[in-house]
């Protein structure tokens, strides 16, 4: 098409007006609507004819075809102005795409080469001086020559018409365009659903590819291509390519929103089944309990903060448990299975953090002593922290060492566990491995076996409440292993961080993550504990307390909890310090201090019981337990202190006390003067009786004394037996360590007449034990002469050695030189001394050998009443570690040589040595 119109001489159907300069802000832009089609004022495009010069007009962020009848808003005063002149002459003007749009007053250079020449069909003049000019677009031109750039832009410009082409490829491409468009049309919400028949009608191909590059919502850059295009091909190929690429993202976006929606209607779909679920189940009369149920379920598992792996699980489980009915066996199984999942803390932590200050106080307060142990735990609290703080937590690769408390019952591992736990703000659970030998039993059974349970692991940490707490693996040396597996291989995956992360248990059969725990282990033995295990511990040895110990540890500690715990006040009960003492000689022999605490317990019992049975008349004061004579020295302590109200009130710390103790008012006074340690000035009770006693006249304290320990807690369970043991030759005793503690052993021996010579061992012991006897009778027997023996005697005899059972095992090499001296006690005639006992193992030589365990035998021989202890010469070192008590209180003797032990034990001859020999046998 290049017709060009020659009526070009209309007059101006308005007049001009100054134009304000703030008008400038635009030169022209589309208005919003979208280009219309059709003829706003019929123009015979055919018919335009392009003058030689045309006012040049650029055009901001739009292109403008030929044929297009489109509004314009023009605002920039050169730009009213060229419409003004424009529309005083032949109204035509070169209408010419800005390069850069932003761009204000733009100059020749910065307008594009080929543009549109337009005729102004109508002009809208607007309040604000800016117009509304409608458009229609004619022919394609160039502007060849600039001639003026004042008041506006004049160029010379040349027509420059599309060649036709009626290939057949264009023909083709024409074909596709429309099918394309049409597709759009369809996708697309901004093109009017017109559009598809307009452009099925359309013959001229020039038309229909400005109507289609006109309506499409592509870049400026590839309207102005295909404006510039001179053929026909390349601006439908271009079109094609540009309307292909709009289909794939009009259609994924299509994809996109049909995919959410579907989500949504499935979500309304099974709401919708499931209240029609809920109706019929309704109607068959059937379990609104169970939906119920169901529903109460789901609600828990909302609020619960699963792992994603669980809540998939769980979620799968509802659903099978919603078609399952009630009465089924695995209606249940399920049921608690998913309780199980609600109830772990998966995603729940205290996650306290580590303040090292703190946890020594938390640890001085719960404990008493135990320097050296407090020490490590700190260093392995502040290297926690450290890593913590630094963000290097499990990254070095390092392994952290596993704490093992090693030690005999009731030392306070337990308790500093717990306070581990306190001091790193944290949970504390724990798990006995005692007498466990069933992998199971640690990992749990497969969901398929009937009755099957979660782990032990597992279901600490359910009672834990959170997935980081302090969890300590208790009596980790009594792990056995048998045809049902190896607890200790699941225990190593346990404590190993490379494992635990993904810790499986067989009836959770989910992931659990364990690497936040931090695991602490137990235990008496430490030669029982699986070597692997072992390789991992850092072991912290606590082997047990002094006498003075205990009563620090029972004036502090004990007490004070035991009095709390059986609702006794400071003011009703005062414990004697010698009354301490005394149930820690005679009613309690261990280690630590856990009977203690259990008989201080019972005291607390007991007296509260008195107080309670207490008559509150003042003449019945009559009680109600029974009293043997033994005891009424005590009892008419009790009475005197309980019933009397003439007798003045007593007070622990009331200082007085101390001067005119009660009793003495009334018999003899037991010997002990109180001088308690909750008696201590600043924890004094106040005047004022406690509550109880402001409206009973009868004083309520109790002060326990000796007397009254015997009295409360029965005979005396233990006693002194060395000097009855020890009363003649072939007696010694031995000390021995064992899984509770040292202890002392008395090893006898015996000879009867017979015609070959044989040695005959009883009692307890074990494989190393029988060798350490042989090698002691070989010994003693080589040293005949020093020791004025007959070497005769040996031939005819038969020597027996006992080692009497006790509650617990014994074993180790560490009884040959006791077993030496019994037999040379024996055989001389000559009786040990009674004070005396004596640890080491011995060569056939002579030679004495150190042995293990001489901080806890030492321990065990000061409770047994020991003083004078005979110790290998190379375990001196040993006592260093010993409470300086200890030290103060016994004597150590070490020897080299078994001649030594015999010098310094045996006693002068009491027995001619063959008469005993024969008394026995008689
Ligand atoms: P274990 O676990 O070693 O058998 P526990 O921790 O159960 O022993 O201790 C038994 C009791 O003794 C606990 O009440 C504990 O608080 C107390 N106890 C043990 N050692 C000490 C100590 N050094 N200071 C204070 N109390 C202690």
């Amino acid at each position: 098409m290049s017709e060009h119109d020659k009526d070009a001489q209309d007059s101006p159907p308005e007049t001009t007006e100054p134009e304000s300069p703030e008008l400038e802000a635009a030169e022209t832009s589309p208005v919003t609507q979208p280009p219309v089609i059709g003829e706003i004022e019929p123009v015979e495009v055919a018919q335009a004819a392009i003058p030689e010069t045309l006012p040049v007009l650029p055009l901001r962020g739009l292109v403008v075809y030929p044929y297009a009848a489109l509004p314009l808003m023009v605002g920039q005063a050169r730009s009213v102005q060229l419409v003004d002149d424009a529309m005083r002459g032949n109204r035509l003007v070169a209408l010419v795409a800005q390069i850069d749009p932003s761009v204000e007053n733009a100059q020749p250079d910065q307008v594009r080469r080929i543009g549109t020449a337009a005729r102004i069909l109508q002009l809208l003049r607007r309040p604000d001086g800016g117009l509304m000019v409608a458009m229609q677009g004619l022919e394609r031109i160039r502007i060849d020559e600039y001639i003026s750039e004042s008041p506006y832009l004049t160029a010379r410009v040349s027509a420059y018409p599309d060649p036709e082409d009626n290939s057949l490829e264009v023909e083709a491409l024409r074909r596709n365009a429309v099918a394309a468009f049409q597709q759009l049309v369809g996708l697309a919400q901004y093109l009017p659903e017109e559009l598809a028949t307009v452009v099925m009608n359309l013959e001229d191909t020039r038309q229909l590819i400005y109507l289609i590059a006109g309506s499409l919502q592509i870049d400026l850059e590839i309207k102005q291509e295909v404006l510039e295009n001179d053929s026909l091909a390349g601006k439908l190929r271009k079109l094609n390519e540009v309307m292909s690429h709009e289909l794939e993202v009009l259609e994924l976006g299509r994809r996109i929103q049909g995919q959410a929606q579907e989500e949504m209607s499935k979500a309304q779909r099974e709401y919708i089944l499931r209240e029609q679920l809920k109706a019929i189940q309704r109607e068959l009369g059937e379990s609104d309990d169970q939906q119920a149920e169901i529903n109460e379920l789901r609600d828990r598992l909302e609020k619960a903060k699963l792992s994603p792996e669980a809540r998939k699980e769980a979620d799968r489980e509802l659903s099978r448990l919603e078609r399952i009915p009630t009465a089924s066996p695995e209606h249940s199984v399920i049921r608690t299975y998913i309780d199980l999942l609600i109830s772990l803390p998966w995603m729940t932590s205290s996650g306290g953090e580590i303040d090292v200050p703190a946890a020594r106080r938390i640890l001085d307060e719960d404990h008493y002593d135990l320097e050296k142990i407090k020490d490590r735990i700190l260093e392995y609290l502040a290297v926690r922290k450290m890593k913590h703080d630094r963000g290097i937590e499990g990254v070095t690769g390092e392994r952290e060492p596993l704490l093992c408390l090693v030690g005999p019952p009731g030392v306070g591992k337990t308790s500093l566990g717990q306070s581990i736990a306190r001091a790193m703000g944290r949970k504390f659970t724990r798990l006995s491995l005692g007498g466990v030998r069933d992998e199971a039993e640690v990992r749990g059974h497969r969901r398929t076996y009937i009755g099957a349970m979660p782990g032990s692991i597992i279901q600490a940490l359910r009672r834990a409440g959170t997935n980081d707490p302090v969890f300590m693996l208790d009596e980790i040396d009594k792990v056995g292993s048998d045809w049902r597996g190896d607890p200790s291989s699941a225990l190593l995956e346990v404590l190993d961080p490379e494992q635990n992360r993904e810790f499986r248990d067989n009836y959770l059969d989910i992931p659990f993550d364990l690497s936040r725990v931090t695991f602490i282990a137990t235990a008496n033995n430490l030669d029982t504990i699986p070597p692997p295990l072992l390789d991992r511990m850092e072991v912290l040895q606590l082997p047990g307390y002094t006498e003075d110990e205990k009563l620090m540890i029972a004036t502090r500690y004990l007490v004070p909890k035991q009095r709390g715990a059986n609702g006794l006040t400071e003011s009703e009960i005062v414990i004697e310090e010698s009354a301490i003492r005394e149930v820690v000689r005679a009613y309690t022999r261990e280690a630590g201090v856990r009977t203690l605490e259990r008989q201080i317990a019972s005291l607390c019992r007991k007296v509260a019981r008195e107080i309670s049975e207490r008559p509150v008349s003042k003449k019945s004061a009559d009680l109600s337990i029974p009293l043997d004579e033994a005891e009424v020295d005590a009892a008419a302590r009790f009475s005197a202190e309980a019933a009397p109200a003439d007798v003045p009130l007593r007070h622990p710390g009331d200082p007085e006390d101390l001067k005119v103790p009660v009793h003495e008012a009334k018999g003899p006074a037991p010997a002990a003067v109180p001088e308690t340690p909750a008696q201590k000035p600043g924890t004094a009770t106040p005047d004022v009786p406690s509550e109880g006693a402001a409206t009973d006249p009868v004083p309520r304290q109790v002060i326990v004394d000796v007397a009254m320990v015997h009295r409360l807690l029965g005979r005396e369970q233990f006693h002194n037996e060395q000097a009855e043991r020890i009363d003649r030759p072939g007696v010694a005793t031995g000390l021995v360590w064992t899984p509770v503690g040292g202890d002392i052993v008395f090893v006898e021996a015996a000879r009867t007449p017979s015609k070959e010579e044989r040695l005959v061992l009883t009692g307890q012991l074990g494989d190393v034990m029988k060798e350490s006897a042989q090698a002691a009778l070989t010994c003693v027997r080589a040293g005949s002469i020093r020791l004025g023996i007959d070497p005769a005697l040996w031939d005819q005899s038969t020597l027996h050695i006992h080692v009497p059972a006790g509650a617990v095992p014994k074993d180790g090499p560490s009884a040959g030189v006791t077993m030496a001296l019994a037999i040379a006690s024996l055989m001389t005639g000559r009786p040990v001394r009674a004070d005396l006992a004596l640890t080491g193992e011995i060569t056939l030589r002579g030679k004495v050998l150190p042995v293990g365990g001489i901080k806890e035998k030492m321990l065990g021989a000061h409770r047994a009443g020991i003083r004078t202890v005979l110790l290998p010469r190379h375990n001196e070192r040993d006592l260093d570690d010993l409470p300086p008590e200890l030290r103060a209180e016994m004597r150590f003797i070490p020897v080299g040589e078994i001649q030594e032990v015999f010098d310094e034990a045996l006693l002068p001859v009491v027995t001619e040595p063959v008469l005993e020999a024969e008394r026995i046998s008689a």
